[in-house]
């Protein structure tokens, strides 16, 4: 039996023993070692990107209230800064939506 060293790309190595594991492995098969789980951020989720388009329809009505594309532009540079900061598009919406209603 050949083996494929392009299986290698699903694997992970336990730190502790350097058993090969499944990369969806949380645990390790021979030592019990926890993996971390990455929480890597996903740009192109679809519930990013419904969330970042209820934001530009609130940003197209914002730029009109505020009169112009400039404040709207930088209005977008703040979110984008602000989102990274809550950690994801919803945290922020949910906070505009509570400071918006105060
Ligand atoms: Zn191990």
């Amino acid at each position: 039996m050949a083996k494929k060293p392009a299986d290698s790309r699903g694997k992970k190595t336990c730190p502790k023993c350097e058993t090969v594991t499944g990369v969806r492995s949380k645990i390790c098969p021979k030592c019990g070692h926890e993996f971390p789980v990455k929480s890597k951020p996903t740009k192109s989720k679809p519930t990013d990107l419904a969330a970042a388009l209820e934001l530009l329809k609130d940003l197209q009505a914002f730029s009109k209230e505020s009169g112009g594309l400039d404040s709207a532009i930088e209005w977008i540079d703040s979110v984008d800064k602000l989102a990274q900061a809550c950690g994801g598009l919803d945290e922020l919406r949910t906070a505009l939506k509570t400071a918006s209603e105060l």
